[in-house]
């Protein structure tokens, strides 16, 4: 799609497509800017196109070189614009609060928009969730999540749970704690060695007979125990009374977009409450109408039938980013219940008479004199311009009905999805297809070497993202072996934008097949 609207710039030195002139005598842009997950070689996917974004208006993307194409957002930036771009509303919060209050902190202080922002989070969410304290980012929110966990039982003199549970191929960011209890190899490697201790891993609840459900996988009840056993199995090498908390993603989201199969996250919180340990989830994807609902802890999906007070919300914490501030100004925060925030507030009583820590901590002496309270925080922690950012994306949700337009589309994309199977390519190309929601995911079988046959990992990933882009699409391919293709658009997607994406990914099928 050819735009006619220009991308402006803003430097001197651009060049005349529209990007800053490169550095002659050695340094391209993609050189000076290191992106995050990208090694200088596959910044721009090997193609003759620079793949960058210079504008975004509603549901798409203009390139910044020339000629401007429009792009549609498959992904909603990485998850995040989930209103889609340049909401009015926003901007004009954002700019009325920089001029107001650009910034206050929030340590043994506070500001009015940050007690309005939390109280507005906590009205959307589950009855159960009564606090929220805020992060600059979703790995902070996890981080800090993590850390309120450990805290938690210290508080209630249970300083021996340390144990932090997580799965395989999860993505909790990329901080030190989400990073160990996150299970995706390519994130651990570099850092093997030096990832946090007391950190185990359950499988992730998938298998082959789950490919190309529909939405949830249903008739799974057995397997979705048998998931669930992991955690008794940790618990039994490790003793139940160890086990700090559990943390999951609804939906793995950057995994490869996994759903559990139906009653896994229910008998996962049954098993928690076994082993005495806290249930986190990882909502920094799943919230803010990406199920169809506010969060995917309010949807019937997502917790055990018939138990009156999971309605409320079943996890002890929940960690937010992303959609919180629709991505205009970088934000995180952690939903807690009462009983995890209020031992928090009272609970070092208990610390300072815990006799396991005084046994084993020389200096426990320490603790007696300490203050009530969490001892953690960041600079931006309700950050006044996040806060109006926040606030004026619950007002562009609600008045444009976005959750409920979002469960519209939801059908129209999971059709959008499975019937890739019967386009040219379709079959020899999908090794499965995936949706819940507004987010779906094609996981492409792996390019072979020519004359070994070996599998070349990420390379059918790469190939497909560079064929959507050219058609018209973003998606973001990667997964464990790179080659699975996730969708989650804005959730203003329209009919047309969900036909124009199927085509788009029709015929980057096909391309594909040539490739095999
Ligand atoms: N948790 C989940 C489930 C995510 O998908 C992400 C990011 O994709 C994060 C945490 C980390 O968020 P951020 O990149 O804002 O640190």
């Amino acid at each position: 799609r050819s735009s006619s609207a220009s991308a402006s710039s803003s430097s001197s030195a651009s060049s005349s497509s529209g990007l800053p002139a490169e550095d002659a005598s050695s340094k391209s842009n993609a050189d000076v800017f290191w992106a995050p997950f990208t090694s200088r070689d596959h910044h721009a996917h090997g193609a003759s196109e620079a793949y960058s974004f210079a504008s975004a208006a509603g549901n798409y993307y203009t390139t910044a070189t020339k000629p401007h194409r429009q792009i549609l957002d498959g992904v909603a930036g990485l998850w995040c614009c989930n209103a889609g771009h340049g909401r009015e509303r926003i901007t004009k919060a954002v700019t009325e609060q920089m001029r107001t209050l650009d910034y206050a902190p929030s340590f043994n202080m506070s500001h009015p928009i940050a007690y309005e922002w939390a109280r507005r989070l906590v009205d959307l969410a589950p009855d159960n969730y009564k606090h929220a304290f805020f992060a600059g980012s979703g790995s902070e929110a996890v981080e800090s999540a993590l850390k309120i966990a450990l805290a938690y039982h210290r508080a209630n003199g249970q300083s021996q749970r340390r144990i932090l549970v997580g799965r395989e191929r999860a993505y909790h960011g990329t901080n030190f704690g989400g990073m160990s209890v996150g299970g995706m190899t390519n994130n651990r490697k570099q850092f093997e060695g030096s990832l946090l201790p007391n950190v185990a891993h359950m499988r992730f609840p998938y298998k082959p007979s789950m490919r190309f459900s529909r939405g949830m996988p249903d008739g799974f009840d057995d397997d979705a125990d048998d998931f669930v056993n992991d955690l008794r199995h940790i618990a039994s090498v490790h003793g139940a009374e160890n086990i700090a908390a559990v943390i999951v993603e609804p939906i793995m989201g950057s995994g490869g977009l996994f759903v559990p199969p139906k009653g896994y996250l229910g008998k996962l919180k049954s098993a928690c409450e076994e082993v005495g340990c806290l249930l986190i989830f990882d909502e920094v994807i799943t919230a803010f109408g990406r199920t169809g609902r506010a969060f995917a802890s309010d949807s019937p999906d997502f917790v055990r039938p018939g138990v009156e007070s999971d309605k409320g919300g079943m996890a002890d914490l929940v960690c937010l980013a992303k959609g919180l501030t629709n991505a205009v100004i970088p934000a995180g925060a952690v939903l807690a219940q009462a009983h995890v925030h209020d031992a928090l507030q009272t609970g070092y009583e208990k610390m300072a008479s815990d006799e396991n820590l005084v046994a084993n901590a020389p200096r426990a002496f320490h603790y007696s004199g300490m203050m009530p309270g969490l001892f953690h925080g960041y600079t931006y922690s309700g950050h006044p311009v996040a806060a109006a950012a926040g606030l004026a994306t619950l007002d562009e949700y609600e008045a444009e009905n976005l959750f409920s337009h979002a469960a519209q589309m939801a059908p129209l994309l999971e059709d959008a999805v499975h019937t890739l199977v019967d386009v040219p390519g379709g079959k020899e190309c999908l090794a499965d297809v995936r949706n819940y929601g507004c987010a779906a995911a094609l996981e492409l079988a792996p390019l072979r070497n020519k004359s070994t046959g070996a599998p070349m990992f990420g390379a059918a990933g790469r190939a497909f993202f560079q064929f959507a882009f050219e058609e018209g699409l973003f998606v973001r391919n990667g997964g464990q072996g790179g080659d699975h293709i996730v969708m989650s658009p804005p959730l203003s997607i329209t009919p047309e934008d969900i036909s124009f994406l199927h085509d788009a990914l029709a015929r980057s099928l096909s391309r594909m097949s040539q490739l095999h």
